[in-house]
């Protein structure tokens, strides 16, 4: 692989005059610096998938202070290469299985760039047309490749915890109890506001419900079925529940695609339930949400979503977009304007132009925002529908190819349904004349050791979660260069692993 120019050529004393770097310089570095990128992707299948080192060694090996006087371009790449790629943990590598597995793309990267090169801030539409414009007609387009109505307005913030805690501000609005006025704190006339999401739903709910200040004792958490689903019987009953007590249902969550098991909770159900009570539902559909473009699979992620009041998915999860971008979809546009819009003498545009823009910044608690929508349109326009659907649709198939796996493979078990691109699964050897709670612990041990083993061997890199008190590897595919090769590898490796640490 090239690497960068090296640092020990710095010349002494180096002192960039006033002004920018030249352009000269800019075209010359930018040329290397792309061209290193493509050498770095195209060696990601030799790098280790988890960085290979133990914390604190990269701190140990920068300066305590930063530096007195400039330093050479030349300098800083090449401890780009010498110091920050030993300690990457490569995202973007095809044997990337773990958590929810994402990519960037190089028309995402490309997109990013022109952002840092234009570095607008969009806090209002004449501060920045382009982006306001862009995210505008992106998110249109977007909302009818997943299949929603065009009763949905849109607005791209960074990550979907973000997204999820506006759609609860919106929805804290919405039950028209003055707290934007009056706020939460000091009154003796506000009810417990009650937020339901199954026991299942991320852990990005809790903390909105935590910043926005209703308190952790607000949230309900749902029982789930058997498939790690909401049931809403049980949010039926406990909706009753609480009204009986006197407070006061503010929200519901449900989950298209959950973090552990990527299991969708009936929105069809749940929309019934929220219709009746008149209560806000958000659907958090950060990484299934992007299945929608697969015809096939939107029916099965958006059954009923149009029902919702409010809906976040994020393209920086499976829509090949580099980090970050995350999509809020809400149908209650005046309510997320309400719950947020203060306009400063400083920032107020002339009437004219306010009756005729956006001004994204009016929908959130960001003023200045970066042009995010700029990365997802070359996205969109460089894949197209089709080509977006057909990588999705494999990721789904190598999903199932590995569940058939484990499903025929004595030593193995699976531990749910696989709806999408996740398989949780687990090693299960037995043993005779075992307990059933020693047989538990073993294979809990047993697992985890399994995960730690491969991860540390860099070859690949998987997570973890708990279903039913049983640890659980998980096994998610969503990088958009992963093939059938590195799903077949990454399952020989699980028997190489298995076998050695049975024999030890
Ligand atoms: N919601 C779900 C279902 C998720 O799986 C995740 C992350 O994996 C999030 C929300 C949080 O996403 P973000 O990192 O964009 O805040």
């Amino acid at each position: 692989m090239a690497r960068m120019s090296r640092a020990d050529n710095a010349p002494q004393g180096f002192a960039p005059p006033l002004g920018d770097m030249s352009i000269e310089e800019f075209r010359r570095y930018g040329h290397q610096l792309v061209d290193w990128i493509g050498d770095y992707f195209a060696s990601l299948d030799e790098r280790p998938v988890l960085a290979q080192i133990e914390p604190g060694d990269l701190i140990k090996q920068l300066p305590t202070a930063p530096p007195e006087h400039g330093e050479p371009m030349a300098a800083i790449l090449a401890d780009v290469d010498r110091l920050i790629v030993p300690a990457l943990t490569n995202w973007h590598h095809p044997s990337f299985f773990a958590y929810f597995a994402t990519s960037t793309s190089a028309p995402g990267i490309f997109g990013e760039l022109l952002c840092a090169a234009f570095d607008v801030k969009a806090l209002l539409w004449r501060a920045a047309p382009a982006a306001t414009e862009l995210e505008e007609v992106v998110l249109r387009w977007l909302r009818q490749l997943i299949g929603l109505p065009e009763t949905f307005g849109g607005i791209i913030y960074d990550t979907a915890s973000v997204s999820s805690m506006h759609a609860l501000a919106a929805a804290r609005e919405h039950v028209n109890l003055r707290i934007r006025e009056d706020g939460m704190s000091g009154r003796v006339d506000l009810p417990l506001l009650r937020i339901y999401s199954s026991e299942q739903a991320h852990s990005s709910i809790e903390k909105g419900v935590l910043t926005l200040g209703f308190g952790q004792r607000a949230l309900r958490k749902i029982p789930a079925d058997a498939e790690f689903r909401m049931q809403p019987g049980a949010l039926a009953h406990a909706i009753a529940e609480d009204k009986q007590q006197g407070f006061v249902p503010c929200a519901i969550v449900a989950t298209v695609g959950t973090t552990s098991t990527s299991s969708i909770d009936p929105v069809p159900a749940i929309a019934d339930i929220c219709t009746r009570e008149n209560i806000w539902l958000h659907v958090d559909a950060a990484y299934a949400g992007s299945a929608a473009v697969v015809p096939e699979l939107r029916p099965v992620v958006m059954a009923a979503c149009e029902r919702a009041d409010s809906f976040t998915l994020n393209p920086h999860k499976w829509l090949f977009t580099p980090f970050d971008l995350s999509v809020l979809y809400c149908r209650r546009m005046d309510v997320l304007h309400r719950a947020f819009s203060l306009v400063p003498e400083y920032l107020r545009a002339p009437q004219a132009e306010r009756e005729t823009v956006t001004n994204h910044s009016e929908y959130g608690i960001q003023l200045g925002r970066r042009f995010r929508a700029l990365k997802l349109w070359f996205i969109l326009r460089y894949f197209g529908h089709e080509g977006l659907a057909a990588r999705i649709r494999e990721h789904c198939r190598l999903a199932q190819l590995f569940a058939a796996w484990v499903d025929a493979a004595p030593l193995w078990e699976r531990l749910a349904p696989v709806p999408l691109s996740l398989v949780c699964f687990r090693a299960c050897p037995q043993r005779a004349n075992e307990s059933e709670a020693d047989a538990a612990a073993r294979l809990d041990a047993l697992n985890e050791q399994l995960m730690h083993a491969l991860n540390a061997s860099g070859a690949a890199f998987l997570s973890h979660t708990k279903l039913n008190d049983k640890f659980t590897l998980r096994l998610s595919i969503g990088n958009i260069n992963t093939t059938e090769v590195h799903v077949r590898r990454m399952w020989e490796l699980l028997h190489e692993h298995l076998a050695r640490l049975s024999a030890r």
